[in-house]
């Protein structure tokens, strides 16, 4: 059975204490009209990480991500954070390869996999974003793309840590844009990746590793998107920023 979850990357938004009462109004949605078979995950930036936790520990129904990690342990790296201190504070899941970190910071496929690795090292799981540009896709290469970053982060991580590690397939034309993949063009992309992963780790592995769709998913889109049969939640960037949407796009996996 896998797991369904929706996890919302906040980016570089919400000071403290509008990601408190962000946070504090998910719970209450969530409190209402309880959805236990979905795993709801938010990802503040680094500085809200700790309060944001304390609330989280004591009310539960959302799991706390960071948006990134370092991949040494420790050391002169000014500006980092290493997922030693990201799971110390309480954080269980780390997004790592998003678009943005590859464009603005020119992130690698080498470091995607070397700070997944730290991660589980720590017991942090990983939450390994992939996706094509519109180029890619209009030369019809987005199945190549993936396949590239994808071979060089996800397909080296030992096999025995595979099994917590999560997928988000993220199309970089849809992010943030307001166009979403559409379901048939997600699940054709989840099926492929689920089936390099079948290919390179065991049959059972393929089968129950939780793939993500992200790309201006919103609680209009979020059903049809998430009824396909290889897509298990989302990665929502613009939409969990507002309580009721977020909530609303947990009720429609
Ligand atoms: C993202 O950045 O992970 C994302 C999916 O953004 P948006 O939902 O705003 O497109």
């Amino acid at each position: 059975m896998r797991k369904k979850i929706v996890a919302g990357n906040w980016k570089m938004n919400n000071t403290l204490q509008e990601g408190l009462a962000l946070t504090f109004r998910i719970i209450d949605l969530l409190k209402e009209k309880p959805v236990p078979d979905v795993k709801v995950i938010v990802a503040p930036p680094f500085t809200s990480l700790h309060p944001i936790c304390e609330l989280i520990n004591k009310e539960g129904y959302v799991h706390l991500a960071a948006q990134d990690c370092h991949q040494e342990k420790s050391g002169a790296f000014t500006g980092e954070v290493s997922s030693d201190m990201l799971f110390d504070l309480g954080v269980k899941y780390v997004i790592l390869g998003h678009s943005e970190r590859r464009q603005y910071f020119n992130e690698t496929d080498a470091q995607v996999l070397a700070k997944a690795e730290a991660a589980l090292d720590v017991g942090l799981r990983p939450i390994i974003c992939c996706g094509e540009t519109l180029e890619q896709r209009n030369k019809g290469k987005h199945f190549a793309a993936v396949k590239k970053q994808l071979k060089n982060s996800l397909l080296k991580i030992n096999p025995a840590e595979i099994a917590h590690v999560i997928i988000a397939y993220e199309p970089v034309w849809a992010i943030g844009t307001g166009e979403n993949a559409t379901p048939e063009q997600a699940q054709e992309m989840h099926a492929f990746i689920r089936s390099l992963v079948k290919r390179k780790f065991k049959k059972e592995a393929a089968n129950t590793i939780s793939i993500l769709y992200g790309g201006s998913c919103n609680s209009k889109n979020a059903k049809e998107i998430f009824s396909q049969p290889d897509i298990d939640g989302g990665l929502i960037g613009g939409a969990s920023l507002k309580a009721e949407e977020f909530v609303a796009i947990v009720r429609a996996v």
